[in-house]
């Protein structure tokens, strides 16, 4: 096959930047000009879970409503509660959820009362049913009691006026509780990002084809469809591209008509086959183009028409790594999430001797276990290369080793991102 010369300049060519960006850069790079997309939606709150809200919630009402019993027992007013020795009270009526009693006690006297029944009037403290001792219409009551005791305050969940949930909140499920707690039906949320991707690369195959001398299967639009899903934006897989500058081209433009987002697997290395940098400099223009880490290191990120570009590299593993790190964080803040837009780091135990050389951040994937006291280790996956995807698939973590950092010795401290916490 004949591949087409490119001659136009890059901006970003091997030679002119030979040194690599630090991963905390790059990142601060793409994330510094980012915020959410424009245009925000009505929508129902059943539809809201993992959408992006786009205004804060101000509570119009107390939750609870009114003051209301904890606990099943006998409603009273706490000043009346004995205090030497045991009393009877007389129960005078009874008030159940939904149902109260309606009107004023009278002192010395208590109402029967059910759990999330509204306190009558004239009480403040409720007595658990197990504690009392019922004889016909009275009820006798002992001492060890406390004025307020199992009641719930107006509004003690939240407060008429105060904000329950922020804009920038990524709504999860006790959120949409919370909200049909406080009668919201409908809450205004941020558009969703859509992300446009394809795979580059001659050798790929689409599932249900036999694979031929040196072909591969395309996994990696299966990785970041799965990646991208999790994270609820709109999909859009454009395929499998071969290494040809001009089929590339026509996908580039394709991919970048409506999208917000534009991501590439494949041929952005210094490989004979590898276009992607170029035709980015030709039709777009390209931020940078090298991060100090492993794996991962090829990479291009630029723009696109009016979308972000994220060039990732071919390796399977690299795909993964350079997602998590750098387009997961972006595509946050496109849906307007203001907070857990970063991987969270923590420090564990290293359980083993792992390898490296300062000067650029590795993503080892790692396996976190509990020790003998209780604490957590972590060991690699064994075998590490970019090209190994089951290392992914066996591990429940990335071992971090920061930029400066060298070897690390058994029972040294290591940073950690657990998998759990990258969605
Ligand atoms: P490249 O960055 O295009 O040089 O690719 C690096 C390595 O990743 C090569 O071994 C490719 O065959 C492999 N690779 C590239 N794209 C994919 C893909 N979509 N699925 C699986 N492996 C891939
Ligand atoms: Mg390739």
């Amino acid at each position: 096959m004949k591949h087409e010369p490119i001659t136009t300049a890059t901006n970003c060519s091997q030679e002119r930047e030979p040194d690599a960006l630090p991963v905390d850069d790059a990142r601060a790079r793409v994330l510094e000009t980012l915020g959410p997309l424009p245009g925000v939606l009505s929508s129902p709150v059943r539809a809201c879970l993992g959408r992006v809200l786009a205004q804060d919630v101000r509570s119009d009402i107390d939750v609870p409503s009114t003051t209301n019993s904890a606990m099943d027992g006998y409603a009273l007013a706490g000043a009346d509660l004995p205090v030497q020795q045991s009393a009877h009270f007389p129960v005078v009526g009874r008030a159940l959820a939904g149902h109260p009693f309606g009107a004023a006690l009278a002192r010395g006297t208590c109402v029967q009362i059910m759990t999330g029944a509204a306190l009558p009037r004239g009480t403040d403290t409720v007595v658990m049913q197990e504690q009392v001792q019922r004889h016909g219409d009275t009820v006798l009551i002992g001492t060890g009691h406390h004025a307020g005791q199992n009641v719930r305050q107006a509004g003690e969940d939240l407060a008429r006026g105060q904000i329950a949930l922020s804009a920038g909140r990524r709504l999860r499920p006790a959120d949409l509780g919370l909200l049909a707690s406080l009668g919201q039906a409908e809450v205004s949320v941020y558009r969703r990002p859509r992300v446009a991707f394809f795979s580059t690369g001659d050798e790929l195959r689409t599932l249900g084809h036999v694979l031929g001398e040196g072909e591969i299967y395309d996994s990696n639009r299966y990785t970041l469809h799965a990646m991208l899903e999790r994270l609820g934006v709109d999909i859009v897989d454009l395929g499998v591209v071969a290494d040809q500058p001009d089929a590339l081209r026509t996908q580039f433009r394709r991919a970048a008509q409506d999208s917000d987002v534009v991501i590439t697997t494949g041929g952005v290395s210094v490989g004979d086959a590898d276009y992607v940098k170029q035709i980015l400099a030709e039709l777009g223009s390209v931020e940078f183009c090298k991060i100090a880490m492993k794996p991962g290191r090829p990479f291009a990120y630029g723009r696109l028409a009016n979308a972000l570009f994220f060039g990732l590299p071919g390796n399977p593993v690299a795909v993964m790594v350079t997602f998590y790190q750098f387009v997961q964080p972006a595509l946050q803040r496109l849906a307007g999430t203001r907070d857990e837009c970063l991987p969270r780091l923590f420090e564990v135990t290293c359980a083993e001797r792992l390898r490296k050389k300062p000067g650029r951040t590795e993503f080892l994937r790692g396996v976190l276990t509990h020790d003998s006291n209780g604490g957590l280790q972590v060991r690699s996956t064994g075998q590490q290369g970019s090209g190994i995807l089951s290392s992914m698939s066996n591990a429940n973590c990335f071992i971090v080793l920061g930029h400066d950092t060298g070897t690390v010795l058994p029972g040294a401290p290591v940073q950690v991102q657990p998998f759990d916490g990258l969605v």
